[in-house]
């Protein structure tokens, strides 16, 4: 066998594009946006709250407030410091809620540890939650009902849709049980009639569970976690993951043909991001993988911008 037949006979999972379905949901955004302000006079506004000096934090918040911008959104960032009591965030939160002009409202996550997450998040009014974080939101998705849903499981849904992946009557399996990712994820499958299982780390020989699925989305935490075994022949695989990797020896064994780059990236770097699924592995047995970078990590930031309109409108009535 020669090295071009080896080639053409490998298996290689086709990549889904995060990068277009995102700049789709922008585009969209910004023509409604557009629509919003020339028929009924209203540029939505996005309120973002973050507290201390998380350099995360800070990307994440910075790529809220230029994308809502660059699409024609009007955007406040509120910049607290670390030290800001409990009490003065809520008062914050308050004052965001009742404002008639704000009509998204986040308060990024992590918060500092003298602070409860959850006391912040059920302040939100629910009508603003564009995190989709408030209980009201998420009893309203688990009863099946049109809601604020978060992020990412949207840009999630956005991307099989947009590639007319078939969900319906689907076998989805989630690993992962997160309120930001796992469960919504879970919820919006199985809205879309996917037979939808949930696994997460009591989960026992994961592998048999996960190699049934035609719909596999894997959010873990773990780089490279899933492997070739975990995989249905020809499944699609979504991997939400975000992992650094600093180890050349890992990225070797992870990145197969993409070894080399990566090692460049992270001598350069210092790091190379991962998602949770093994690429090298499951290249040769999925059919549709997300890329990390390049995957779902980019439709976050477009699905909360969709989630922006959708609050502007339903707050005030407009169809
Ligand atoms: P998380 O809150 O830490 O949850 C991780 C989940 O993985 C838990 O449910 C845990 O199970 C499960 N798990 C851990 N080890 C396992 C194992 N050995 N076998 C099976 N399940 C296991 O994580 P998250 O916030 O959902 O985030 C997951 C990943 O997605 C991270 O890499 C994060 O950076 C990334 N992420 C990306 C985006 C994006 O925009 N692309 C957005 C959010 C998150 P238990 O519940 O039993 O502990």
């Amino acid at each position: 066998m020669n090295p071009t037949q080896t080639k053409t006979e490998e298996r290689r999972a086709q990549a889904l594009d995060g990068a277009r379905v995102a700049d789709e949901i922008k585009r969209e955004a910004a023509a409604e946006a557009e629509r919003l302000k020339e028929e009924h006079g209203v540029v939505p506004c996005l309120a973002v709250v973050r507290v201390g000096d998380d350099p995360a934090s800070a990307v994440y918040v910075g790529s809220k407030v230029r994308t809502s911008q660059a699409l024609g959104l009007r955007s406040e960032h509120h910049a607290l410091p670390e030290t800001t009591g409990e009490q003065e965030l809520l008062d914050l939160v308050g004052e965001l809620n009742a404002r008639d002009d704000v009509d998204g409202l986040l308060v990024q996550l992590p918060l500092p540890p003298h602070m409860d997450e959850r006391r912040v998040v059920e302040a939100v009014d629910p009508a603003k939650d564009v995190d989709g974080f408030h209980p009201v939101n998420i009893g309203r998705l688990s009863l099946g009902r049109e809601t604020l849903a978060p992020c990412t499981p949207v840009g999630i849904m956005e991307l099989l849709e947009r590639n007319a992946i078939p969900v319906r009557g689907a076998n989805a399996c989630v690993v992962g049980r997160s309120q930001i990712v796992g469960r919504p994820v879970a919820q919006l499958l199985l809205q879309r009639d996917a037979t939808v299982t949930i696994c997460h780390s009591r989960t026992t020989d994961l592998a048999s569970v996960t190699s049934r699925a035609d719909i596999l989305v894997a959010a873990i935490g773990r780089a490279g976690f899933i492997r070739g075994e975990h995989i249905k022949p020809g499944a699609v695989v979504i991997d939400v993951g975000m992992n650094r990797v600093t180890d050349e020896e890992e990225a070797r064994a992870l990145f197969g043909d993409d070894a080399e780059r990566r090692v460049r990236v992270i001598r350069e770097r210092g790091s190379t991001l991962v998602g949770d699924v093994h690429p090298a592995e499951a290249d040769r047995v999925a059919g549709f993988r997300t890329p990390v970078p390049g995957g779902v990590g980019l439709l976050t930031v477009a699905a909360l911008m969709r989630n922006t309109i959708k609050a502007a409108k339903w707050r005030r009535g407009i169809a």
